[in-house]
């Protein structure tokens, strides 16, 4: 019940909807109490012999009209209670959506994507039920309930009454019961379940290695395994499924037949009518759907209560990346300086970046190298505050980038990150990424510089086609151009290649960077790559080792420096001269 309680924000955000719904629902409540009286009257009419035509008409007519208006109002109550409750999924999934786009990388890291999604969908839906059918049946079981016992009790007999619903409390536990027990189990069945689907999955898209290895045999056996389990749990919920409807018909049963039994009893010593009986019974039918509901209840809070607490543990997670008071909207420009600048992954103890100085004017390109984990993409994304400096400061122009407002930071840097990611839709959508209004012409110009146009006319669909399961497979290549096409659109003051040319063939790769210089003329480029062929021109080149700066210079200084730069631009020189050379 206190459930409730926490709703109840938004039970006043829609107090029209539930005010009107509840009204209406003790309206239906109370008309369904009257056809039991007709049945009476109309039963007392037959059996004493004085039921005239005209009578039974006029009581039909009655009977009728309550049906309709029952009908009707029945359809206002879903509308609104209903209505509201999925307002709530509405807005409870606004919030939960607009939350995760905030939150930081490590965030991500911290949480599985399936569990998010599962929060998403299954607990909010949990939540909405006990906002619907929860205030419902809660309504429900309380109205329709009381005012049947009470037209038993007071206008048929109080003692009937008591010794028919002793029963009653029992079924109440046996819903609360099963149904936790079905649910428990039920949750089982679906975890077996996503497992078997994740095996299917990771067989269907690793079919390639699974064969090269030849692995068949051992993956079929543990999908065998997988889908046995399967059938064993949902065997387990039919099982509690089976005993369920039974145990409640019993009990149900023993009611009706203590009824019929102390009632009849009742009528032969005269202190019953038959039509009283008769009206008895039927109130007797009406009132086991709110013992049932209110043995769901519990179930339903529960659910919902551990839902929403889960929801709201994830709603109170703070960014670890927030504005400070005052910042401005300006988009930063000018040169990019890294001062002093030392970082350290929040939960750990070994610096990743230690005094990193750095300074590049606009319209410089800077090339940073380095061995896999020397810190590269972390200079990056300190740069577009997905972390914040463990010490030191950032600074684009004369702004430190903590004085700015993020959006405004972002809207300056364009990303091309190492792991490309391209959404379900067509070529020119996913160009057109970060300014859906950009013309064809725009986005044909950027993937030209990019040099994936001349590949994207050779689809059957050029721009217009689809990228992904339904449409082309691209290579990665291609990926990682148009990833390049993408960031270009936006004309940044800043752009990030984040190693973002690796799978070109050398020649793209040096025509990208000349339509880069070219069209970037007066923006700062910054590139971190594994060859260093891509970087080669760049005005400052500076070799990361364990995140401190072992070299820095152009190519011809570190060239002469003879160190790691030197030495390994030497041997990436001979291996593709080897490659070249069809060796
Ligand atoms: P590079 O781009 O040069 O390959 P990274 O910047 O990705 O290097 O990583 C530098 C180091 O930081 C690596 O040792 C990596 O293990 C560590 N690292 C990267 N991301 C995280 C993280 N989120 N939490 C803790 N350590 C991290």
């Amino acid at each position: 019940m206190l459930l409730f309680k926490d709703l109840m924000w938004f039970f006043k955000l829609e107090k029209k909807s539930y005010g009107m719904g509840i009204l209406v629902l003790v309206a239906v409540a109370l008309i369904n109490l009257f056809p039991p009286y007709v049945v009476r009257v109309i039963v007392d009419g037959v059996d004493k012999g004085n039921l005239t035509q005209g009578i039974l008409v006029k009581w039909s007519l009655l009977l009728l009209s309550a049906g309709f208006l029952v009908y009707g109002l029945r359809y206002v109550w879903r509308l609104m209670i209903f209505g509201a409750s999925c307002r709530l999924g509405r807005l409870l999934r606004k919030q939960l959506f607009e939350h995760f786009t905030r939150l930081s990388p490590r965030f991500y890291q911290e949480h599985r994507t399936g569990d998010l999604m599962a929060h998403a969908t299954n607990d909010i839906q949990a939540i909405e039920m006990t906002a619907g059918v929860g205030v419902l049946t809660f309504v429900d079981s309380l109205t329709t309930g009381s005012l049947v016992i009470f037209s038993m009790a007071f206008f048929i007999s109080w003692k009937l009454t008591l010794i028919t619903l002793l029963p009653m409390p029992l079924m109440a536990w046996s819903t609360s019961y099963y149904g936790g027990l079905l649910h428990k189990r039920f949750n089982k069945a679906q975890a077996a379940f996503s497992e078997l689907n994740d095996k299917v999955l990771e067989n269907i898209s690793g079919v390639r290695v699974v064969k090269a290895f030849g692995e068949q045999e051992a993956e079929k056996e543990a999908f065998r395994i997988l889908s046995a389990d399967v059938v064993e749990k949902n065997i387990a919920v039919a099982k509690v499924d089976a005993l369920f409807d039974p145990t409640i018909q019993l009990i149900i049963g023993i009611s009706f037949f203590l009824a019929i039994a102390f009632g009849a009893n009742e009528v032969v010593n005269e202190r019953l009518t038959f039509g009283q009986l008769t009206q008895f019974t039927i109130y007797l039918g009406q009132f086991i759907w709110p013992m049932l509901a209110f043995g769901w209840l519990f179930n339903i809070l529960e659910r919902g209560r551990a839902s929403y607490d889960r929801v709201n543990t994830l709603l109170k997670i703070k960014c670890e990346v927030f504005e400070r008071d005052g910042v401005t909207d300006r988009v930063p420009n000018g040169e990019v300086t890294y001062q002093r600048a030392s970082f350290t992954y929040p939960g750990t103890t070994r610096p990743i970046l230690k005094e990193i100085d750095i300074g590049v004017n606009p319209g410089q390109t800077l090339g940073i190298v380095g061995k896999t984990g020397s810190g590269k993409t972390t200079l990056f994304r300190l740069l577009m505050r997905e972390f914040d400096l463990s010490e030191g400061d950032l600074k684009i122009g004369r702004l430190s980038i903590y004085d700015v407002r993020l959006g405004a930071l972002r809207s300056a840097i364009g990303y091309v990150p190492q792991e490309h990611f391209l959404f379900s839709t067509s070529i020119a959508e996913n160009i057109a990424f970060g300014k859906p209004e950009a013309t064809l012409e725009e986005i044909q110009a950027v993937a030209s510089i990019a040099a994936i146009h001349e590949d994207i006319l050779r689809f059957e669909g050029k721009y217009g086609t689809l990228v992904g399961d339904r449409g082309v497979t691209l290579s990665g290549g291609q990926k990682q151009r148009i990833s390049i096409a993408r960031a270009l659109l936006l004309e940044p003051e800043i752009l990030i290649l984040d190693d973002s040319l690796s799978a070109v063939d050398a020649k793209t790769e040096k025509a990208i960077l000349r339509g880069l210089k070219e069209k970037r003329a007066q923006k700062t480029t910054l590139i971190s790559s594994h060859r260093l062929s891509a970087i080669e021109h760049a005005d400052l080149i500076i070799v990361l080792r364990n995140g401190t700066i072992t070299e820095r210079g152009t190519h011809a200084e570190l060239m002469t420096s003879l160190g790691w730069y030197a030495s390994t631009y030497r041997s990436q020189q001979l291996e593709s001269l080897i490659e070249e050379g069809g060796v």
